[in-house]
């Protein structure tokens, strides 16, 4: 880690900031990982004194009201200053880079982090203000953005190429927040630390793939953001495409950042672009008490945006061939999961007639756990086969483990200048090559999205949808007894 860094919020009063950003930071904090000297600036147009925003960004600290934890807070809050101003001015960064110079005075080796909390239209008009007037000439500089980063292939190359004609490739780090996640990190551990579970993913054995998000709640008053995105922007595209790619790509010649993003980028361009035949879309009605996507005011009454998509993918190469990958998301479904799950091919011979297929399931959130459904011998004198499982349950066999937020894990790794778990710029290409026809077809109108009630599985037809590609439910008898670990 580095001494002497400044970390500069953009965009400090908004929901991100307040949720995410600062919390995040709290954190490492108090675990005492922040480079020593950290100072953290606020800066945004809201014009607010320090108490203010004091009391802003520690409306979501957790566990802060007495004893260590309030003394953490009050420790936090003397590093955390604000400077209000402008996006588009350079009078304004001018005086912000005023600050940072007050506050380096003495260091011997300052480093900036810009951190864009920010709403995209704004995102490349800052970036070039930060670069004219607090770029460090000495010092390391770094800037963190956040997705979406463009709608399509042609609006990603050109946001990124102006974002790249002002910062280097190993200045930025763009984030997806699920590249933090403990069980994403998880994966590359659990494919190439363990030769019992890779061995066995490839087309001879795995019959199909899902990926699934599900969220139990709509756009609930935001859906005129939402729709001009959709589902598959907001999920798919990047957040289930990074998990595809880890768990498709072929071993790294090392965990380093580069080798990890070259199996990554190389796995995603076997990937075609995705057909109309490949996909299903819903969007939610009102079901109960429960409003429907268009009962929202802020949604055209025409909207055709899903709110739903499961679309299937393939990977192209020696191992995967014919293999689909499903990637399923949703919102006002009947629960919050997010899970790959990994079905392998029916035992061949006929020898066990009711024996069921295995699955590897990696759950993702909530209560991280690993499991594999498999055959055993019905117990006792009976020669039988009943459904049961291995199982990794975090919360069991981790039971002190503290399992850290997603953003805390991702600003550590940029203050430690780890690209490990950042999008790479030929990585988000690529993902914008498979994605781009598809969306095109749906923003035009020539797919149109089912019609779902606001907490079911999703549309009708998703059971029959995923029964094509080769899906069989195989949960007959099969008890899973542990659920208050849940
Ligand atoms: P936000 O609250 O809407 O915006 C952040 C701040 O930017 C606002 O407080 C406002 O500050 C300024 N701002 C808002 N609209 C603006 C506009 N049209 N022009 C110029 N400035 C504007 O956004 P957010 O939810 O924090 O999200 C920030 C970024 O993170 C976005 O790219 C978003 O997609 C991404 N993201 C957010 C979340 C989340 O949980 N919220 C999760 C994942 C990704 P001032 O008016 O004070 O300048
Ligand atoms: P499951 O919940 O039975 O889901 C298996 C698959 O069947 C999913 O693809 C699911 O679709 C689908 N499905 C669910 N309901 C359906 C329905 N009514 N009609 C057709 N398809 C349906 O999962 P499981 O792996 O067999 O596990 C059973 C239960 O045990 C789950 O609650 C699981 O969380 C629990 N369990 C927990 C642990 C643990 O915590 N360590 C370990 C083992 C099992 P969707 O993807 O659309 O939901």
């Amino acid at each position: 880690l580095q001494e002497d860094t400044i970390i500069v919020v953009l965009g400090a009063s908004g929901d991100l900031a307040k949720k995410k950003t600062y919390p995040a930071l709290f954190n490492l904090h108090r675990l005492q990982l922040l480079p020593k000297n950290t100072s953290i600036v606020g800066y945004a147009r809201t014009k607010m004194d320090e108490p203010t925003f004091h009391g802003k960004i520690s409306e979501h600290l957790k566990n802060v009201d007495s004893g260590e934890g309030k003394k953490a807070k009050e420790d936090f809050l003397k590093l955390c200053t604000y400077v209000p101003g402008a996006y588009d001015q350079d009078d304004a960064f001018a005086k912000l880079n005023k600050e940072m110079e007050k506050i380096e005075s003495g260091a011997k080796n300052p480093n900036r982090v810009f951190y864009m909390a920010l709403p995209p239209n704004v995102f490349t008009v800052v970036a070039a203000g930060l670069k004219k007037n607090c770029y460090l000439e000495k010092g390391n500089n770094r800037i963190i953005i956040e997705k979406p980063f463009g709608k399509d292939l042609e609006s990603s190359r050109e946001m990124m190429g102006k974002l790249k004609d002002l910062w280097k490739e190993e200045e930025t780090f763009r984030i997806d927040h699920y590249l933090g996640k403990e069980m994403v990190k998880n994966l590359l551990v659990m494919r190439f630390g363990n030769p019992i579970i890779d061995a066995g993913l490839n087309n001879k054995l795995v019959d199909n793939v899902q990926i699934t998000f599900k969220e139990p709640f709509g756009t609930e008053g935001r859906g005129g953001y939402f729709d001009e995105f959709g589902i598959i922007r907001d999920i798919q595209q990047n957040h289930l495409s990074q998990v595809l790619s880890l768990i498709s790509m072929e071993r790294p010649k090392s965990f380093s950042a580069e080798h990890i993003r070259d199996e990554k980028v190389k796995v995603l361009k076997t990937v075609p672009a995705i057909e109309a035949k490949d996909v299903l879309l819903g969007q939610y009605a009102a079901h109960g008490d429960k409003p429907g996507y268009k009962d929202d005011d802020t949604v055209p009454k025409d909207s055709n945006c899903p709110t739903f998509a499961a679309l299937t993918l393939f990977v192209n190469n020696e191992r995967w061939k014919g293999v689909p990958f499903i990637l399923k998301a949703g919102k006002a479904l009947d629960e919050a999961k997010v899970e790959i799950r990994i079905q392998y091919k029916d035992i061949e011979g006929g020898l066990f007639e009711d024996a069921q297929r295995n699955e590897l399931v990696i759950r993702i959130q909530p209560n991280e756990a690993v499991y594999i459904k498999l055959n055993a011998k019905t117990p006792g004198l009976h020669m039988g086969t009943l459904p049961a499982d291995l199982d990794l349950t975090y919360k069991e066999r981790f039971e002190d483990a503290r399992i850290p937020e997603a953003y805390e894990a991702l600003i550590l790794d940029a203050l430690n200048g780890d690209h490990s778990n950042f999008v790479r710029d030929d990585e988000l290409d690529v993902s914008w090559k498979i994605f781009t026809p598809i969306l095109h077809a749906i923003d035009e109108g020539k797919i149109k999205p089912e019609s779902y009630p606001y907490g079911s599985r999703g549309p009708e037809n998703l059971n029959d949808f995923i029964a094509k590609y080769g899906f069989k439910r195989s949960n007959e008898g099969y008890v899973w007894p542990k659920t208050s670990v849940q």
